[in-house]
């Protein structure tokens, strides 16, 4: 069954006896909304005229047109029917101005000798029916509305209107995939009338769509398609298409066949993992086509994506301001009950900022490998590991920190499953991305490409047993191998600070070098809940100040660097002797050493690079910035 539910405002449009009146008032009663007729709103002047005969001028209809759009305004959220006969676009252009996309058309369309006939036997109307020609002349057909032929009896046109507005989908998902099922459920368990749309490739992907709208209760409203046009003639205008598929060709092919299909000022929401470079070209494509594309990241994973992502959208502001109902409905919600979703800034920036996400998540990853390395090394259970990572739940919570103990605890059968599986870790790509753009970039983040190493070496499986095998490791006494655990929570707790400080630092230097504006608290907020990075420091982040990166500078991280600075030189001694591959936390202590060093060795480098290739340096305390060269040799 439908639901007789709307909270648009239905115009009902049409020449005179084309039944606007009975038709209107009917769909309002089935509607339970209000129904006004616009006949009623004429200035008094008006309704003279008509009455004596005399048609309207433009100039006449001005002032009724715009109580008319008050009304509408009035009515939004809350639904309303008015009939009215907008026969000319303009007219139709001045009701709408502002709320087109919480309007519905509906043009009652009929023959002139229908409606003539209709007309002779009407008493009490303003407009004699002789005037109706002239109607009929100056009827410029709606391109938009949706059109009902006035030959049925009301009851039959009522249910037709009604159907077509309730079945209308007001977004639709591509891509039947882990993240696309997951999204298409959180938007349908928020109310929202959704299409879903897989490709179908005969004899391996049929029915996708279909097959997963019957496994789920949630959507019973859903319409779900393999036909790409029927998809997209069940979206309401303007269209608004999430596309949930890999990023690369894959987002590009589904792109060209929208292209196809879809209409000036439809937008287009890539969710997948694209690169903010190729967003920016996939913008200004779907720009030179009249259509607007928003790229925004998406992070969470499955369950995220089904119980509230962090999202983060970017592109045409106007063009967000359309779809901003439905990410922020569907997305996570932070302490204060605000959702996880803002807008980041223009162009492909909210896929940049979830490319950091993604780097920033890698180094965090890689430090409780790492520690997890140091714990087992000194001979402790994975029960034990997952006891001492459980205590630093208590001030250093986070999303990461919580699903290792986890994964420490689970067994398979007797064993410990993480016992089992390949010392091999994979990657999608955002950290070798978020690495090319930091060197890009000229930021010094080095922990991200440190992780990321860290993954490419772990590939190298038989190399690595060759090579353990070829270099004897001299083994250590227990006692020496012993890193104190207060010291490796203050090391872990050091390196995650340098982490963000470095992420942070990285976003604000990019945005700056695009105007992107980014505000750097409302990333951490969004970050807070709904995203694989969430923790108790990412909630401390998020109120702290919007432009500038704190971290390094502001109390408590400030003091706690300094407190626990020898704690990890301790840690990451200890491990360099004992020959352990811990280069995360070694690179969050080089990094603060190369931070806090005035003076440094970069003075030799500008003298060698000055020496053989004629690059000049600048000389310490000239303000000037004046450029000098040296003949080093004869
Ligand atoms: P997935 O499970 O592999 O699903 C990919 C979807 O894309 C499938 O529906 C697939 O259709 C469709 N597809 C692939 N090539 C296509 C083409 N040429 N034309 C049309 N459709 C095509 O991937 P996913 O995990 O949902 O990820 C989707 C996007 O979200 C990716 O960009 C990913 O990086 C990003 N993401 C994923 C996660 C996660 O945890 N999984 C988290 C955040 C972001 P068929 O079934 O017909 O092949």
């Amino acid at each position: 069954m439908i639901k007789n539910k709307t909270s648009k405002v239905i115009f009902v449009m049409g020449v005179s006896g084309a039944g606007k009146t009975s038709i209107g008032q009917l769909l309002a009663k089935n509607l339970h909304v209000d129904f006004i007729d616009a006949d009623d709103h004429h200035p008094t002047s008006n309704i003279e005229k008509m009455s004596a005969g005399i048609p309207l001028t433009d100039e006449d209809r001005l002032p009724w047109l715009d109580n008319l759009h008050q009304i509408a305004k009035n009515h939004l959220n809350i639904g309303g029917v008015i009939t009215c006969s907008a026969l000319k676009e303009k007219y139709r252009d001045r009701l709408s101005r502002s709320i087109q996309d919480e309007i519905v058309w509906i043009y009652l369309k009929g023959s002139y000798d229908l409606i003539y006939k209709r007309m002779q036997n009407r008493n009490h109307h303003f407009m004699d029916a002789a005037m109706l020609k002239s109607q009929f002349e100056t009827l410029e057909e709606p391109k938009d509305a949706i059109e009902i032929d006035i030959v049925d009896a009301p009851e039959i046109i009522v249910e037709k209107i009604i159907n077509e507005i309730m079945m209308k989908a007001e977004i639709g998902v591509i891509g039947m995939g882990v993240m696309g099922k997951s999204l298409s459920r959180n938007l349908a368990r928020n109310d929202f009338k959704v299409a879903l749309y897989n490709r179908h490739v005969v004899g391996k992907e049929e029915n996708i769509a279909i097959d997963f709208k019957q496994a789920y209760p949630e959507l019973n409203q859903a319409q779900a398609f393999d036909d790409l046009q029927k998809f997209i003639q069940a979206l309401e205008r303007p269209r608004k298409v999430i596309v949930m598929v890999n990023a690369g060709a894959a987002i590009d092919a589904v792109l060209k066949s929208l292209l196809e299909n879809l209409e000036a000022g439809d937008i287009v929401i890539d969710a997948g993992n694209s690169h903010y470079k190729e967003t920016n070209r996939r913008i200004q494509l779907l720009q030179d086509n009249g259509l607007y594309f928003i790229g925004t990241g998406v992070s969470g994973g499955e369950k995220g994506a089904l119980e509230g992502p962090s999202i983060m959208p970017s592109g045409d502001k106007l063009a967000y301001q359309k779809i901003q109902k439905y990410l922020e409905n569907i997305a996570a919600k932070d302490d204060n009950g605000r959702p996880c979703c803002t807008y980041v800034g223009e162009q492909g920036s909210g896929h940049f900022v979830k490319m950091i996400h993604n780097g920033i998540e890698y180094a965090e990853m890689q430090l409780l490998a790492e520690c997890n390395s140091i714990l087992k090394h000194q001979g402790l259970s994975n029960e034990a590991i997952a006891d001492i990572f459980e205590d630093w739940m208590k001030d250093l919570g986070s999303y990461l920190l919580g699903i290792t103990v986890d994964i420490l605890r689970k067994k398979d059968g007797d064993v410990y499953l993480l016992d089992r599986i390949m010392d091999k870790a994979a990657n999608k790509g955002t950290g070798k991305w978020a690495t090319s753009c930091i060197a890009e970039s000229g930021v010094a983040a080095t922990m991200i490409p440190a992780a990321l190493f860290a993954r490419y070496l772990s590939f190298f499986k038989e190399q690595r047993q060759m090579a353990a095998a070829h270099f004897s490791i001299q083994n250590k006494s227990s006692e020496e191998r012993k890193v104190a655990k207060e010291e490796l929570k203050n090391a872990y707790q050091f390196s995650r600070i340098i982490n963000h400080h470095q992420g942070f630092s990285l976003i604000k230097s990019v945005s700056d070098q695009n105007e992107w504006k980014v505000n750097l608290s409302e990333i951490a907020r969004i970050w807070t809940e709904g995203c694989i990075i969430k923790s108790d420091f990412m909630k401390s982040l998020a109120n702290t100040s919007k432009d500038e990166n704190p971290i390094l500078f502001s109390e408590p991280w400030s003091s706690i660097l300094k407190k626990s600075h020898k704690d990890i030189q301790n840690v990451v001694i200890k491990n360099v002797t004992n020959q352990l591959h811990v280069p995360c936390l070694m690179e969050a202590l080089n990094y603060f050493h190369g931070i806090k060093i005035a003076d440094g060795s970069a003075n030799l480098i500008q003298a060698q690079r000055d020496y053989f290739g004629a690059h000049t340096y600048q000389l310490k305390g000239d303000e000037s910035g004046k450029k000098y060269h040296t003949k080093w040799s004869d």
